[in-house]
């Protein structure tokens, strides 16, 4: 049996994945000018895909990055001018106000406890802050932001921009691309690729506060300014040498998840959701750490453990099964579980079963 890898990111390869590499490496994918037309094609067909997978309407813009930590940086550089709103609930979501900072800009800074999200009535945006931003789920503490804050933040907030980190969520989490300006995610968790390549989903509101910060003066960057890079992916081209074999992958893939369906790749991700709850809620030695139900991620369990975690770790690593450990001050006492959808139905009861045989 091969390493089975359920761990938070990277993880497991989506289970179609190996034969697209091979497929890429055979035909010449790699080799190929970043300039020519079969390029081009890659990276249109990949907006394609991602455009129906995700239900991303015609007017935002996919763009590339090298990783979801290149997008906070080009969002606070291209689209805030002095002040920014983070929804602060654990380490993802917290790097984001201090990369604002860095920046030179003034981030408020709503930090709610880890393993919790706030409630609407907590979330009290500045006038002089120009965006709000909202991790879809919080991969260091499993807790999952609901989308119905969204939607009531962007009514109770129409001017400010709105931004979520989709990474660990997408495209499990079905998002309303109305509702916000824009969202990205690097490809190493829930699509289940190799590392290396972020994607970044802007809208009209986005680029027009970019080319208004330039029209006074403001730097908004080098090689990927937001409006350079727009009119690029509109003719399927980057500034750079891309990744061209993640682009390749990531299409492929988002392709067989539309073969297979998103809403059946949902079911799958629900029942697998349900069976890793029931084993962490039945073993005496184990604790959901998000104790909300309604906030708890269904792509990321974190469990605390009565014992040390790296006794449950290596116990499953004997078995050729990986998970994760918890995320920096948790590392010995939590565990990350990853459900993707390149995890299947067997492999997670197989997880499962195990869990539930393990005591010390
Ligand atoms: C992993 C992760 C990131 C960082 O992704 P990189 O590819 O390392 O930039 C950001 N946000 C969330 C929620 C994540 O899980």
């Amino acid at each position: 049996m091969f390493e089975l890898y359920f761990t938070p990111g990277p993880t497991a390869l989506y289970f179609t994945a190996e034969e697209h590499i091979k497929n890429a490496i055979k035909t010449g994918v790699c080799s190929t000018s970043h300039r020519g037309q079969w390029f081009k094609d890659i990276y249109k067909e990949c907006q394609q895909n991602l455009r129906e997978l995700m239900d991303i309407p015609d007017d935002y813009h996919i763009l590339i990055t090298s990783s979801a930590n290149e997008a906070w940086e080009r969002i606070i550089e291209n689209c805030v001018e002095e002040e920014s709103y983070h929804i602060s609930m654990g380490a993802f979501s917290q790097r984001f106000a201090k990369i604002s900072t860095q920046l030179g800009r003034k981030a408020h800074e709503l930090i709610v406890e880890e393993g919790t999200v706030p409630a609407f009535d907590a979330i009290d945006v500045p006038d002089s802050a120009e965006i709000i931003t909202i991790c879809l789920n919080e991969s260091s503490t499993g807790a999952s932001f609901p989308l119905e804050t969204i939607n009531a933040l962007r009514e109770k907030y129409p001017d400010k921009l709105i931004a979520i980190d989709g990474v660990s969520g997408v495209p499990v989490i079905p998002i309303n691309f109305k509702n916000i300006d824009t969202l990205y995610f690097s490809v190493q968790k829930a699509f289940g690729l190799p590392a290396g390549l972020g994607i970044w989903i802007v809208n009209n509101r986005c680029l027009e506060k970019a080319n208004n910060m330039v029209e006074k003066g403001n730097v908004i960057g080098s090689y990927h300014r937001l409006p350079d890079m727009v009119e690029k992916a509109k003719v399927y081209q980057t500034a750079e040498t891309p990744n061209i074999l993640g682009i390749y992958t990531l299409s492929k893939v988002a392709n067989d998840m539309l073969e297979k369906g998103i809403l059946p790749i949902r079911r799958e991700i629900d029942y697998k959701s349900a069976i890793l709850n029931q084993v962490i809620e039945s073993h005496p030695q184990m604790h959901h750490f998000v104790e909300n139900d309604l906030h708890r991620s269904k792509t990321v369990k974190v469990v605390k453990t009565d014992f040390e975690s790296k006794q449950l770790i290596e116990y499953l690593k004997n078995k050729k099964m990986h998970i994760g450990t918890g995320y920096g001050p948790y590392k010995n006492e939590q565990v990350r579980i990853a459900n993707f959808p390149t995890h299947s139905k067997e492999q997670m009861e197989m997880l499962v079963d195990l869990i539930e045989a393990f005591r010390l």
